[in-house]
């Protein structure tokens, strides 16, 4: 089996597997504990700290540990809630369920609540925020790169727009880290989130990194774990891969930028003479990232077809759920609701080789031709 399926997650490096083994084999103590072992513990968690903070130029005070980045943007979203009570909330059209879900949900608490759309290249314009919602807005989302079209944003200018505007800004880096440059504290956000199992770190471990002027209230409480931001003893073995995982992650910026790169570019070449549509063509995207759709060919049919075949691809929903609901990301860019159904990602990653692009090539002409050829003796 091939894997191309890296946004949405990635396997873990053996290096960080290393790292992690003896504080899965041995007894790893309690970091709260007053003792030999829990003592051990604390001091590998707060290594583990400096290197997710470094990772992100960050100060490791500013950093939570949770259980997931879903975690780490409901923390912010219902913590930012509860410390303001009249606050009105904006995020983008293309945010991640993880993002939009929590925010619709505070309009049954009566909270105000605004979805600001991108444009057709999946880009978000600050000048697409009305007057009055600008004059009103208290928080806002917008994600640094996007998992399905892998579109980055201009988080330099969102961030310095809400400074002026008193807009607290939260950006979810789930995608951006260890594929482009993310940094914390010359972005001068409010708050940023990141994921251990989108760089090659274990899953269920996340961060939520948040500059210490923003007041935010916990809504994770029992033993005041994580600065009181979130309760619950800390998951250490896969903190530590997370560590590991986030001090690799600046190696991956070079192997991202000098050869998946390379490698993107020979799959888009095959796609388009096949016929592929691609989103956001010309957009600024993370190099690892192609969502396409060929006009007329079911996407889920094409997509089961080369599992088949052993290659691992997605269809435009699959980060979040198996379902089969269009895109919404493109149907908040005005793509056509057909295209939208049909599109599929592939997001190559740091074991993808020239031999395995090229086999996929070749397969995916093939189930092409095949469908095709179907659908014309169906017409
Ligand atoms: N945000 C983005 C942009 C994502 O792509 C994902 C996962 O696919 C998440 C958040 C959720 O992260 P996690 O899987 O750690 O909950």
């Amino acid at each position: 089996m091939i894997y191309f399926d890296n946004n949405a997650t990635t396997a873990l490096h053996p290096e960080v597997l290393k790292e992690m083994l003896p504080f899965l084999t041995s007894q790893q103590g309690n970091p709260a504990s007053n003792h030999t072992f829990g003592r051990k513990a604390h001091t590998a968690l707060e290594e583990a700290r400096e290197k997710v903070a470094a990772s992100v130029n960050a100060h490791p005070s500013q950093v939570i540990f949770t259980s997931s980045g879903t975690e780490s943007n409901n923390t912010i979203i219902n913590g930012i809630a509860k410390a303001y009570s009249n606050s009105h909330f904006g995020y983008s059209s293309i945010e991640h369920p993880c993002i939009s879900e929590p925010i619709k949900s505070l309009v049954s608490q009566g909270y105000k609540i605004s979805e600001i759309p991108v444009d057709s290249n999946g880009i978000f314009n600050v000048s697409s925020i009305s007057d009055k919602t600008k004059k009103s807005l208290t928080f806002l989302s917008v994600m640094m790169a996007n998992n399905e079209t892998g579109v980055i944003q201009n988080i330099a200018e969102i961030a310095d727009w809400s400074k002026k505007n008193t807009i607290q800004f939260h950006t979810d880096a789930v995608q951006a880290l260890g594929k482009i440059k993310v940094d914390f504290e010359a972005l001068d956000i409010d708050a940023m989130t990141i994921s251990s199992h989108k760089i090659y770190g274990p899953q269920g471990v996340a961060a939520l990194i948040v500059n210490k002027k923003i007041d935010i209230i916990p809504y994770m409480q029992g033993g005041g774990q994580e600065k009181g931001l979130r309760s619950g003893t800390e998951n250490i073995a896969a903190i530590i891969g997370f560590g590991k995982a986030c001090e690799r992650s600046s190696q991956n910026l070079v192997e991202f930028k000098e050869n998946i790169g390379r490698l993107r570019l020979i799959l888009e070449k095959a796609l388009l003479a096949i016929g592929a549509i691609i989103f956001c063509e010309n957009s600024n995207r993370l190099s690892n990232t192609t969502f396409f759709s060929f006009k007329n060919i079911d996407g889920s049919t094409l997509l089961t077809a080369l599992d088949r075949k052993g290659f691992a691809i997605a269809s435009g929903s699959a980060c979040s759920s198996n379902s089969s609901e269009p895109s919404h990301v493109l149907l908040s860019m005005g793509v056509d609701l057909d295209l939208a159904q049909g599109a599929l990602r592939i997001s190559l990653g740091l074991e993808s080789t020239e031999g395995e692009v090229n086999g996929f090539i070749d397969t995916l002409k093939d189930e092409v031709d095949r469908l095709r050829q179907m659908a014309a003796v169906a017409a």
